[in-house]
């Protein structure tokens, strides 16, 4: 910080005024500044000096730091000071989630919104790497006899000074970004490595299958299929025991090339889920042609079961279609023994929700898992 310090004086005027504010950020005061251009002037020769190698020690590996800068301007008059201060912040975090070494002059459209969008752009940016994500996992078990078939993974983000945000919150900012292919594809490597060890450590058990959820953007990424391999072949699950769940909106969204994509995947020998069947627009004749193995009927139909005629007759049907194209059902989001008597009337085969199990980090599934099997060791 000191090393950076210096390199900001060798760039200001006498008159401006340098501080540090915490942690790596730094506000410079340009008091007499008569436009933009000017205050632009000086971000630019900021970064190009800073943009140089630093040496810290005899022999030390040159490092490189990148800089990001916000321009606000202001008068001096009382109170001022803080509306400058927050906006030349929020240009920063417009400027650095241009990636490297960017100014930006703030704009009075800047709003809060667009800073919280922008913080969590960043922190997301950063969030793989600082090995923030968490997979939670929520079993789903059999009707016929009760016993835990499988886990669904789900993404979990630890966020600093924020605690456990849920996947809606941050997925559709990482499907627009681009990020939830790095960030699915570590999903994807965690819960394959974390379910081949539930399937070593607990063997007398049915081995548990293992559920991941495919955003749009990474179902429609061209290597899918190599990479999924790859991750099998490095965590040596077996295919047979990953299923991955695409929801019906995106495998209708272009029904043409998702059969494609999900032959490639099926060649490796994986299964694949429906996710929030009956929120979309299902073509029956493309759900034929679909080579998948389950449907998971969403939770909004199952939410109904035992009061709600309409509902009960949709989850029927959709039973019923399933039998009919040799599909095995799951049920999501089963809270009240009623809604489970109701499935089992109907024949479903899978459920999943609060009723059994909320969905927990593996520690507590490991104990979930160790007194099953304690419960009844031949299952
Ligand atoms: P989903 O795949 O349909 O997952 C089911 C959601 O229902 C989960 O929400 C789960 O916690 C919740 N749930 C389970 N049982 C009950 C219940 O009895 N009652 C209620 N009210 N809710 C229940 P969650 O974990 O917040 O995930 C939301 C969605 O985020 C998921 O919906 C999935 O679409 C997405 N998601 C989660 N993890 C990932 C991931 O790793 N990658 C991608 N692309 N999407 C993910
Ligand atoms: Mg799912
Ligand atoms: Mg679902």
């Amino acid at each position: 910080m000191l090393a950076v310090s210096e390199r900001f004086s060798a760039c200001l005027r006498p008159a401006d005024t340098v501080a540090r504010l915490g942690g790596d950020e730094f506000t410079v005061l340009l008091e007499d500044v008569s436009d933009s251009i000017e205050a632009e002037r000086v971000a630019e020769r900021i970064t190009a000096v800073l943009d140089e190698p630093f040496y810290l020690g005899a022999g030390s590996q040159g490092l490189f730091v990148t800089t990001s800068i916000g321009i606000a301007f202001g008068g001096a008059t009382e109170g001022q000071s803080e509306s400058v201060l927050r906006n030349a912040d929020l240009a920063m975090y417009k400027a650095k989630s241009k990636g490297k070494s960017h100014y930006e002059v703030f704009e009075s459209g800047m709003d809060s919104r667009a800073l919280e969008r922008l913080e969590m752009e960043n922190g997301l940016r950063q969030a793989l790497q600082r090995e923030e994500f968490r997979v939670y996992y929520q079993p789903s078990v059999s009707l016929s006899d009760g016993g835990i078939v499988g886990m669904e993974a789900l993404l979990r983000w630890d966020r600093p000074e924020r605690g456990i945000v849920p996947p809606a919150e941050f997925i559709p900012l990482a499907e627009e970004t681009g990020l939830i292919v790095p960030i699915g594809q570590w999903v994807l490597r965690e819960a394959c490595c974390q379910t081949r060890e539930w399937q070593e450590r607990f063997p007398g058990a049915p081995s548990p299958t293992v559920s991941v959820n495919l955003s749009a953007k990474q179902f429609r990424q061209p290597g899918l299929a190599g990479d999924v391999a790859q991750i099998l072949r490095e965590t040596g699950l077996g295919a047979h025991s990953l299923i991955l769940e695409i929801t019906e909106s995106v495998m209708m969204d272009d029904a043409q090339s998702t059969v494609a994509t999900l032959r490639s995947l099926k060649l490796l020998g994986v299964r694949i889920a429906v996710d929030d069947f009956g929120t979309g627009y299902s073509s029956l004749s493309y759900l034929k042609r679909f080579p998948v193995d389950f449907l998971k009927i969403d939770r909004s139909f199952v939410d109904g079961l035992g009061h709600d005629t309409e509902d009960q007759g949709l989850v029927a049907a959709t039973i019923g279609l399933a039998h009919t194209l040799g599909l095995e059902t799951v049920a999501e989001g089963v809270e009240t023994e009623g809604q489970l008597a109701y499935l089992r009337k109907l024949d479903c085969g899978l459920a999943q929700g609060h009723y059994f199990q909320r969905p927990a980090p593996a520690g507590e599934i490991s104990e979930v898992l160790q007194a099953r099997l304690s419960a009844c060791p031949d299952r």
